[in-house]
């Protein structure tokens, strides 16, 4: 590629990654509290006696329970919610994936924006070579 031709490359790369910055700005001024993770459900057969409709048919178990489910420190660590509770956190969680989502597309033009700035594949192969 010319250089000429990186230049408006990387001219065009920077004004994306501005527009994404005042979305950023704009996002972090909006947001609300950020979770990560996410919510399931679950169902349940009971304890009490077989009489209980709960064993007749998976259909009829207990539920749904609601849970907010996420990785910490490599564990999946769960919490069980009310329904109040299930409002927020589902809330909270599209607030961190909407964050998320454009951090994303910062650090991809990021890598853009490096990978024409610096130089070519083939000349750093060859001084690798030379050592
Ligand atoms: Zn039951």
């Amino acid at each position: 590629m010319k250089a000429a031709q990186k230049k408006t490359q990387l001219n065009q790369s920077s004004a994306r990654f501005e527009s994404l910055k005042r979305e950023l700005a704009s996002l972090a001024t909006q947001t609300g509290f950020l979770l990560t993770g996410s919510v399931q459900s679950r169902f349940f057969e009971c304890s009490r006696p077989s009489n209980c409709w709960c064993h007749d048919d998976p259909a009829n178990r207990h539920g749904p329970y609601r849970y907010w489910t996420r990785k910490e420190k490599g564990k999946t660590v769960s919490v069980s919610l009310d329904d109040e509770q299930l409002a927020l956190v589902q809330r909270w969680i599209e607030n961190g994936r909407a964050l998320e989502r454009l951090l994303k597309q910062m650090r991809h033009e990021s890598i853009r924006a490096i990978a024409l700035t610096t130089r070519k594949k083939a000349t750093e192969t060859s001084t690798t070579r030379r050592r």
